[in-house]
């Protein structure tokens, strides 16, 4: 009896170091190291912090097992060079504009906004339920890539100018920085646009290199101190009218995670997706009162005419996508569809019902 007890105690003793010795290698072999890079500064408000705030986040959903090194532009690689460095698979993930992409494929563009473009909700609606993240899918793939929306920062400004914009006329020759299909609008309208990451614009603005330039809208753009170099600013953008942010990851190592650890990737980035919206809607407000009180800054809108001639050269501009390829066609319709199917809805409900409410209270 006693000598049963004992081989009894001494065989649950090996088991018990047996399976701990077992389970050490397999907790080990689940740790994940993800190497994410950005193309947006340290702790830039709203795109850095959101960015930072969603590789915390995947290290507090996973209990510590995804372990994330994120850099900020130009830590680990320049900020336009994150989604070759994320393809290649030297790291893991970036977050980042998809626009930003377009000298790659056109279609990257619907995945941050486009001219006359969605608002966040619809964007959000597009994406979820339109078909717009399996045509995303199929174009990451072509890339070695998987995309998800991971923020946003609504309708963005049109724009720092130093003279005032009253005609198509004032745009000609205008050096402006301007990204994505964007940029291409204001090409046609005898603007030219560059692309610079956000870390480069003030000193072109201030040094003259630059006659104008977007950026995001007044929290952001109060940070980055552009109206010490123009006054007028312009509502609202043609260009972002909900810039969706996004987190790519290599391909081939996200059909590597296992189902459940993708599904900890979609909730974090879809947290931020959410957060990062309501950050901006939070803070937007308060920044536009101190730029017109504190620092002078005249707020203006484009008139009726400059947003036709928008109008129409958007139009000319996705003439040209849609002659891209077979894949740039087939995104642009969907895109138009949801346009129109969301649109005409938010018609009748978010724009009607903040417009009456806000016309009621003198907002
Ligand atoms: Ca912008």
């Amino acid at each position: 009896m006693k000598r049963r007890d004992l081989l009894k105690g001494a065989a649950g003793a090996a088991g018990g170091v047996a399976a701990a010795t077992l389970a050490a290698p397999a907790i080990a072999q689940d740790r994940i190291e993800i190497n994410m890079v950005a193309t947006w500064g340290r702790d830039f408000p709203g795109l850095g912090t959101g960015a930072q705030r969603f590789a915390s986040r995947l290290e507090a959903m996973s209990d510590g097992r995804m372990k994330v090194n994120y850099y900020a532009a130009n830590e680990r690689v320049k900020a336009f060079d994150s989604f070759d460095e994320v393809a290649s698979g030297n790291a893991q993930m970036y977050h980042a504009a998809e626009y930003y992409w377009k000298g790659k494929h056109p279609g990257f563009a619907y995945f941050t906004s486009v001219p006359f473009g969605l608002t966040y909700t619809e964007m959000n609606a597009w994406v979820r339920f339109g078909g717009g993240q399996e045509l995303w899918d199929k174009l990451s793939a072509e890339f070695g890539l998987k995309g998800l929306m991971c923020g946003n920062t609504g309708v963005q400004m049109g724009g720092w100018f130093r003279k005032e914009i009253n005609s198509v006329d004032d745009l000609k020759g205008l050096k402006m920085r301007i990204p994505g299909l964007g940029g291409d609008v204001m090409a046609k309208l005898g603007a030219s646009p560059v692309s610079l990451p956000g870390g480069q614009i003030y000193e072109n603005l201030v040094s003259g290199a630059l006659d104008a330039t977007e950026w995001v809208g007044p929290w952001n753009d109060e940070i980055m101190k552009f109206y010490e170099a123009a006054k007028y600013y312009y509502f609202p953008g043609m260009h972002e009218p909900g810039a969706m942010l996004a987190v790519g990851t290599n391909k081939k190592f996200w059909d590597g995670l296992s189902s459940s650890d993708q599904e900890i990737v979609k909730a974090a980035a879809a947290t931020e997706n959410d957060m990062m919206m309501s950050e901006y809607n939070a803070k937007n407000g308060a920044a536009l009162a101190r730029l017109v009180n504190d620092h002078g800054v005249e707020v203006r809108e484009f008139n009726d005419d400059i947003y036709d001639a928008f109008g129409e050269a958007a139009d000319e501009v996705f003439a040209g996508v849609v002659e891209h390829s077979d894949l740039a066609k087939e995104i642009h319709e969907s895109f138009v569809v949801a346009r129109a199917n969301i649109g005409a809805w938010a018609k009748l409900s978010d724009q009607a019902y903040v417009s009456q409410r806000n016309r009621v209270l003198g907002l």
